[in-house]
């Protein structure tokens, strides 16, 4: 197990799906092992022949204009992760008998013999954080780590050591998504985490059963546990679906009391009655609610996978402790932003779908929710039942804002709405002007769209600075 096959890749015909940062990555790698590469891509624009120019040196041929035929002679398919497996360009593969795979299965088989262990994230939300914590205690406790997968760096670059940064690592803290996972067929970790399950990208894997079956393949092949989410019996359902290896246990993470083989929180503590000395009876205090940033609590539930992961690794509870409170959370994650006369500003712009939007939304009383934008098909009745009670008032923008007017007009008819019709730049501005007006002091107000952004923005990233850039506004317009 392990070596790197140079040979096997020697001569072997692979199209590479996908001109994308990830498609480049694993074209170079597998044409540096001897491959004869083809990379395919449906666009044919200028970016595209600039960086097609480029792979040409590396002896890598690019077809612009069309990703549905399969290139004569393949013999393998490396496919980027967005791609739908309903394409043509799989069921040409198919009807060939050629094996389709995506850039984490590449990573897995390109590793060297002495390849540092993966410990593996994977849920509908919350996957970049818990990652990122993982990767934090991990540092803590001495390791030479890096989370990767689906943030950072291409992970066909880490485990090559491309860049001496990934050189020499102890241990990979690996992001991955469903689409990920459903091109890893070998994938096989040393532990890891579903976070929790909620409907999310049903389009492109056909169905709620088909998405759960991809995601509890990061299980398959464990070697020392498979951390669930009590909570969301969904999750223990695909441990116990899932072939381990002999001794692999389950292990559940728990906002309240922890029983044995599980972590969780007692009087504000977390703690671990999973890797101790008779879990029957012990207990092992890791830290503080207090050390999770923020102490959220669909955070608190994201450190309490990192730490069953690293306590999983070996890891001590100190190093729990200080990695925990050593980690910064990304941008645009239930960022506080400002107070303004006494009303806490709170950016939650990548809570893009209702499952993140109604954590965010439980960790804030009273509320004024700034929400909407693109549904991508969702429906708004379960999280505005759920949340209705915290909200002071609700403000609305984007495309599909009528959708939650109507489910709070259904389930919260006493909470005031302000429906905004507008999608100009100042939209954000307006939209966080009436939300103080909403407010009361001791309040927060939480952009938490449920929504992608794109009907008004290009990226979630650039609706938060806009949030960010509407509150400082008005906090000067106050001073
Ligand atoms: P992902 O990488 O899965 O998209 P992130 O860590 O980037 O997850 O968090 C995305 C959003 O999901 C956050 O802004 C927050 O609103 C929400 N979120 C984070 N953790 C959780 C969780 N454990 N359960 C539910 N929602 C969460």
């Amino acid at each position: 197990m392990g070596s790197r096959e140079v040979t096997s890749w020697q001569g072997m015909n692979i199209t590479v799906a996908g001109l994308g940062v990830s498609g480049v990555s694993a074209a170079r790698a597998l044409a540096g092992l001897g491959a004869v590469v083809t990379v395919v891509d449906a666009g044919d624009g200028d970016a595209l022949r600039a960086r097609a120019a480029g792979l040409a040196d590396a002896g890598i041929t690019v077809r612009l204009g069309d990703a549905e035929t399969l290139p004569e002679g393949t013999d393998l398919v490396v496919t980027s992760p967005g791609w739908a497996p309903s394409g043509p360009l799989f069921a040409a593969a198919a009807a060939a008998g050629v094996d389709v795979v995506g850039d984490v299965e590449i990573a897995w088989r390109l590793r060297g013999p002495d390849a540092p262990p993966w410990l593996a994230v994977t849920g509908t939300n919350g996957k970049t954080t818990t990652t990122q914590m993982l990767a934090s205690i991990l540092r803590a406790a001495g390791l030479r780590t890096a989370a990767v997968g689906n943030i950072g760096t291409p992970i066909v670059d880490v485990v090559l050591g491309t860049d001496p940064e990934y050189r020499d690592l102890d241990v990979l803290a690996v992001e991955l998504s469903s689409y990920q996972l459903h091109w890893a067929p070998s994938l096989r970790a040393h532990s890891a985490a579903v976070l929790n399950l909620a409907p999310d990208h049903l389009d492109w894997h056909g169905s709620m059963e088909a998405y759960a079956a991809d995601k509890g393949r990061i299980y398959e092949g464990n070697t020392v546990a498979c951390v669930y989410n009590v909570a969301d019996k969904a999750t223990e359902d695909l441990v116990v679906e899932a072939d381990v290896v002999e001794g692999c246990r389950a292990i559940g993470f728990t906002l309240g009391a922890p029983g044995p083989s599980m972590l969780g929180v007692v009087d504000g503590i977390l703690v671990d009655r999973a890797f101790v000395e008779n879990r029957q009876k012990n207990a092992q205090e890791l830290a503080e609610v207090a050390d999770v940033n923020p102490p959220a609590p669909h955070n608190i539930a994201n450190a309490l996978a990192a730490a069953a992961l690293a306590r999983a690794f070996g890891v001590e509870p100190r190093a729990v402790r200080d990695g925990l409170r050593n980690f910064r959370p990304d941008a645009h994650r239930i960022a506080h932003v400002a107070d303004v006369a006494g009303v806490a500003y709170v950016n939650d712009s990548k809570a893009t779908n209702t499952h993140a939007a109604e954590a965010s939304l439980a960790a804030y009383e009273p509320v004024v929710w700034i929400a909407g934008g693109l549904a991508k098909g969702a429906t708004f009745d379960g999280l505005v039942t759920g949340a209705a009670k915290r909200l002071r008032g609700a403000v609305l923008i984007g495309a599909d804002r009528a959708l939650i007017r109507e489910a709070l007009a259904r389930h919260a008819p006493e909470v005031p709405v302000v429906d905004l019709d507008r999608t100009d730049t100042g939209a954000m501005l307006a939209a966080v002007r009436e939300a103080a007006r909403l407010a009361e002091p001791g309040d927060t107000v939480l952009l938490a769209p449920a929504c992608a952004s794109m009907d008004m923005f290009v990226n979630y990233g650039k609706r938060g600075d806009a949030f960010a850039d509407a509150v400082r506004e008005l906090a000067a317009g106050q001073a």
